[in-house]
């Protein structure tokens, strides 16, 4: 599949400085912010810093130490977050049918209520 990364995506204007955002955590290759639209007490995204679509065009192209920072970010997230022991949710949509709104990798961590089953049941 091809992964053709849009720099003028939402997500690379945030890390360019051209969009703010509430930053709970930054690394040398990360960055976890609050979602704008928050649809739990809970719900933060974490985004590596390199042009990477999709989580499996991050994980097939990414360099190791990319890989480590962004997977170990999202340990340090939980951990700030005090999701672990209650439970959390973490999604990463991908494309038309995953409903993917910003083409830039994100992983969500959604915690802080009950979340209910991970998908509706087909209609
Ligand atoms: P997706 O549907 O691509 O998995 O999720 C994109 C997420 O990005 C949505 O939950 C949406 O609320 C969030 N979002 C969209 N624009 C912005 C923005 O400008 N700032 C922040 N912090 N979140 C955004």
């Amino acid at each position: 599949m091809a992964h053709t990364y849009d720099p003028e995506n939402i997500f690379a204007k945030i890390l360019r400085g051209e969009l703010p955002n509430k930053t709970v955590l930054e690394t040398a290759h990360t960055l976890a912010f609050h979602d704008i639209y928050p649809q739990a007490p809970v719900h933060v995204l974490v985004i590596p810093k390199g042009p990477y679509v999709s989580y499996d065009h991050f994980a097939a192209e990414a360099s190791d130490a990319e890989v480590l920072d962004y997977t170990r970010t999202i340990s340090k997230v939980c951990e700030m977050l005090e999701v672990g022991e209650k439970g959390f949710r973490l999604i990463s949509n991908a494309g038309e049918l995953g409903v993917q709104e910003v083409p830039h990798l994100h992983v969500h961590i959604l915690s802080g209520r009950p979340l209910g089953r991970m998908l509706n049941p087909p209609a």
